[in-house]
């Protein structure tokens, strides 16, 4: 035992709270009509805030997957390998059903739900891929019934059976999503991979992905160009009958973050698989699946931003600096009460787009007009925000929060990523675009949301009228349609703190992300605002 000092004034690790404790969330699961749902979510949450849950999100990390392409003699067996704890993630994630599982729950709020259980089950961003997709592979399928009656049930089962067998003999199916190849990512009509008619009604597929993760998946959506154009199939990793589909693995991607996810680049060496939706209207047919995997990274994004400042404001309330706790610095207060802000309008954002996209799947189209301009403007900036605010937040932990250790280092590597993935930024501020002039209906839905919250503050008046002013000039709007969309964002998030938020909150957004009485960086919120309404949120709930 070392002499040589005593060890104090270190943080004691923060575990056994429950994650789901987040007043935003918790506000939000009632307005959006899931409070049924509340025992399971908090079941969720609790068990998000222990030790061995956390533990599991580190290993699964720490120890990434390992790409096996032959066997020992020498025979294809593309294969990828992940060590137990990334299985027992599965498992959980599964067995609550974070994956397919409201799709085949008729009750209103199960998406809402779903949704809050993504966003409280925050122990590891990478197993979270294939969880999303596989959610949100469901509403695509169904454009082949077919295809739909057999695998849904299997999707939404809340089993997780890992493994290389015939689909339909499994007790729970993974999906993945493989769109992306070299020469083009979001410009997916570059994709060259092509897909021939067979007489069985099937077609054989060849070509490459680039980028396709989670390819330990029992199913897959990919485009391949058909003669009647780029179309949508779903191809089996294993035909029925259990011979192989001929999908190879050439290498696993070394990434950033999201280290427990395997990413590969695959070939597809004459691979059978089944047309999904009409030739030649492959991407209508898959954007029903990425407009589920946007609205999850705007739930990862704003949990990992919830995550990151409940470990600062944490920290924070047992660590002291010249004779304070650091939570007593006037300056700390100021940065955590800027991050908390900027989170709680995260969340409140995210939690109206659940509600959103739970109504519009069940046919209320006014909902499914606001989702579809209000997800594209959200994804682009809470996307954006979270990197950011995730670099605050580490930096609230000194040196600590560099060092792997804390989980800090990973929630910073793992946010850029949601920023990247189903649109990356221009690509979602161009899709926003987009959504005004071919679909103006959902712009009449986004302000229709937005005119709720006016006369509460004129700061947020004049941010509506600027906004409406702003879209009525097209000139340069390419050019312009990052500070377009942000201000559509902004406006959008603004609007439901005025109605939702304590007062506090509302004013502090206001005052900054409207007003502009701002800096470039957290932490610089003007005096007199009252940050003790603020902080209090932050608190972790146990
Ligand atoms: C870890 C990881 C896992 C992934 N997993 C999958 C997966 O499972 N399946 C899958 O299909 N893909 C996957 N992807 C790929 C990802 O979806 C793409 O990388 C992303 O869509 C961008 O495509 P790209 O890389 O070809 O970049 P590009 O499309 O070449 O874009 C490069 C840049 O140009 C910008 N840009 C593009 N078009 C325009 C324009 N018109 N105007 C202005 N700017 C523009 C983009 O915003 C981006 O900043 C994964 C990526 C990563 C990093």
């Amino acid at each position: 035992m070392s002499t040589t000092h005593d060890v104090f004034n270190q943080v004691p690790p923060l575990t056994g709270h429950d994650t789901s404790a987040d007043p935003a969330l918790l506000e939000g699961i009632e307005r959006e009509g899931a409070g049924w749902a509340l025992p399971g979510i908090q079941e969720v949450g609790r068990l998000a805030g222990t030790p061995e849950a956390m533990e599991l999100g580190r290993l699964a990390e720490r120890v990434p997957p390992r790409l096996h392409t032959h066997d020992r003699y020498g025979r294809r067996v593309d294969e990828v390998e992940y060590v137990p704890a990334y299985h027992r993630l599965m498992e959980t994630a599964v067995s609550h059903g974070i994956h397919a599982a409201p799709w085949a729950d008729d009750r209103p709020g199960a998406h809402v739900a779903r949704a809050a259980k993504f966003y409280s089950w925050n122990v590891d961003a990478g197993h979270g891929c294939p969880i999303s997709m596989t959610y949100a592979v469901v509403p695509a399928l169904r454009a082949n019934p077919e295809l739909a009656a057999r695998f849904e049930p299997l999707l939404t089962n809340r089993e997780y059976d890992f493994g290389l067998r015939d689909p339909e003999t499994k007790r729970g199916l993974i999906a993945g999503m493989s769109m992306t190849e070299k020469q083009g990512g979001s410009d997916v009509r570059a994709n060259t991979t092509t897909a021939r008619p067979q007489v069985d009604g099937s077609y054989r597929i060849v070509g490459h992905k680039w980028f396709t993760s989670a390819p330990m998946s029992d199913l897959f959506l990919t485009l391949a160009q058909a003669p009647g154009g780029l179309s949508c199939f779903l191809l089996p990793r294993v035909l029925p009958g259990g011979e192989a589909n001929p999908i190879r693995f050439l290498r696993l991607k070394d990434k950033l973050g999201n280290k427990s996810n395997a990413s590969s680049e695959i070939e597809y060496d004459d691979a059978v698989g089944w047309l999904v939706g009409e030739e030649g209207r492959g991407v209508k047919t898959i954007v029903e699946m990425v407009n589920m995997t946007r609205l999850d990274c705007v739930i990862g994004s704003a949990s990992g931003m919830r995550s990151a400042l409940v470990q600062a404001a944490h920290h924070a309330r047992h660590r002291s600096a010249f004779g304070k706790l650091l939570v007593d610095q006037p300056l700390m207060r100021n940065v955590l009460a800027d991050l908390a802000v900027e989170s709680e309008a995260a969340t409140t954002a995210m939690m109206r787009l659940a509600g959103a996209n739970d109504r519009a799947v069940r046919g209320d189209a006014g909902e499914a007009s606001l989702r579809r301009l209000a997800l594209a403007a959200t994804k682009y900036y809470v996307c954006k925000r979270g990197p950011v605010l995730a670099n605050e937040a580490l930096e609230c932990l000194g040196g600590n929060g560099y060092i792997e250790d804390f989980d800090l280092a990973r929630i910073y590597r793992e946010l850029p990523l949601l920023s990247i993935w189903e649109g990356s930024g221009n690509v979602a501020a161009l899709d926003a675009l987009r959504a005004i002039g071919r679909e103006p209906e959902s712009l009449d839905a986004f302000f229709g949301e937005a005119e709720l919250a006016l006369g509460a503050d004129a700061r947020y008046d004049d941010a509506v009228t600027s906004l409406k002013k702003e879209l009525t000039d097209f000139d340069d709007i390419e050019l312009r349609a990052r500070r377009l969309v942000e201000q559509i964002a902004v406006v959008f998030q603004a609007g439901l703190l005025i109605r939702h938020a304590p007062t506090a909150v509302a004013d502090a957004f206001c005052a900054t992300r409207l007003a502009r009485d701002w800096g470039s960086a957290f932490g610089t919120l003007p005096a007199g605002l009252d940050l003790a309404p603020i902080l209090e949120r932050t608190e972790p709930g146990f």
